[in-house]
């Protein structure tokens, strides 16, 4: 075995080199890309013309994490509801800005319900349908005016799925002529880049600054997006927005979005995210935002919640007492942090641990803030609770569960509850 003359190098995401944009609302700004943390993005899958609706969809979104969330303006009467969506949520206090999504019309739209331009921070365009022809500049070009106008960011926001027709058969037309022609998907990727440059590059001749045009090219295929970033990560610095388009429903998505984000995210490509994944039915919207949020979390790019580390089970441990504490930890942890987020500073980067027997559990539980080593079969029925790396004592009987529920709570306010409030950039 040779000797290592360098100690081995700590893997960390590469450093984002992007401009900054600013998407406001009122005196509030979410800061995109340059030194920003990568931001989680959502998607409303409400009506927008039930304003209620919508706003409780908002608020339950950004109370899960989401800090910028973007909804459908499709119809004259959803924009009418826009500015009454901000006024709900500004007065239940949900400080999140709202992104409106735009395809055909938004140029009319905008131009018509300029209390629906005033009340959005920023306007997600998609260069593929916002017209054909000769149509195509002039409409883009308004909505770029409104945008001006009213001092907002755009996304220009390129999708495969309504790629620009007429840029797609000009390509292949070129392609065509090449000695060696690229394959149909090289002429794809190309497209869906060129479609987002060109329209960055419309955009700015018609007076926007460049970091406040973020790009986006979205796909469905995993491989096909880390190309597609990969190259237009190469060729502009304005700030990206990234996610796998319909990603699909369940494991599927999650694992598909985990996937293609983790990989571009440690390139350093990346100031968004949004996890496109078809809720099942009767599951919560919010889990959009939990996966985007672990994903960040798990790339140690950002801190929400305090993490539980639990060991998978085994043959060791017949009793499913670890796996229900794990369970609870955590979603007693997740609950907490609205309020705990203010009140207890620095709570969202502890680390929690709930192992199941002697094998790993106590040495988890040390490298854990607080952890517990539950007894495995054959074990005596006690459980070591580890605090900050020592041994802290041992737990016996049957209300172990909720005795280390309030060792955790008796942790939190003791470790994190003295500090000042440190805010983080927003
Ligand atoms: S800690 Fe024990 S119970 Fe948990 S996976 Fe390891 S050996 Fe199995």
């Amino acid at each position: 075995m040779s000797t290592p003359c360098l100690p081995i190098a700590p893997a960390a995401p590469a450093t984002r080199r992007t401009r900054q944009a600013q998407v406001a609302w009122g005196s509030r700004v979410v800061t995109v890309g340059g030194d920003a943390p990568v931001r989680v993005q959502s998607m409303t899958n409400t009506d927008t013309q039930d304003a209620i609706g919508t706003a409780i969809q908002v608020k339950e979104l950004a109370i899960a994490g989401s800090e910028l969330v973007r909804i459908t303006v499709n119809t004259p009467e959803a924009a009418a509801q826009v500015p009454y969506i901000r006024e709900q949520l500004d007065r239940m206090g949900i400080d999140v800005p709202l992104i409106g999504d735009f395809h055909y019309n938004g140029h009319r739209l905008l131009q018509d319900y300029p209390a629906c331009a005033e009340a959005l921070s920023k306007y997600r365009i998609n260069p593929g349908n916002v017209g054909k022809g000769d149509k195509r500049d002039r409409q883009f070009g308004q909505m770029i005016e409104a945008a001006l106008r009213w001092n907002k960011p755009v996304r220009i926001g390129v999708n495969w799925g309504s790629l620009d027709q007429e840029l797609l058969a000009q390509l292949m037309d070129e392609n065509a002529l090449r000695a060696q022609p690229w394959d149909a998907k090289s002429v794809m990727y190309e497209a869906l880049i060129t479609s987002a440059l060109e329209s960055a590059r419309f955009a700015q001749e018609e007076g926007m600054r460049q970091e406040q045009v973020i790009l986006s090219c979205k796909v469905s295929g995993v491989q096909d997006l880390i190309a597609v970033y990969r190259e237009l990560a190469k060729r502009c610095d304005n700030p990206l927005h990234l996610g796998l388009t319909e990603a699909g429903m369940g494991t599927k998505g999650t694992v598909a979005s985990s996937v293609v984000l983790g990989i571009l995210l440690q390139e350093g490509i990346g100031d968004t995210i949004r996890v496109s994944l078809t809720p099942q039915p009767g599951e919560s919207r919010t889990q959009e935002v939990v996966i985007a949020s672990e994903i960040l979390q798990s790339l140690g790019l950002r801190s929400f919640v305090p993490s539980v580390t639990a060991c998978p089970g085994c043959g060791r441990t017949t009793s499913t007492t670890f796996q229900e504490l794990a369970k609870q930890i955590d979603d007693y942890l997740r609950a907490q942090m609205p309020v705990w987020r203010d009140k207890y500073p620095g709570v969202e980067k502890m680390k929690v641990a709930v192992m199941g027997c002697i094998v790993n559990g106590p040495g988890e539980s040390k490298h854990a803030d607080i952890g517990i080593s539950l007894p495995g079969t054959g074990e005596a029925p006690a459980a070591p609770v580890f605090i900050d790396g020592q041994k802290a004592l041992t737990l016996r009987g049957d209300n172990i569960v909720s005795e280390f529920h309030q060792l955790v709570e008796t942790y939190v306010e003791k470790r994190f509850g003295t500090q000042p409030a440190a805010a983080e950039a927003a």
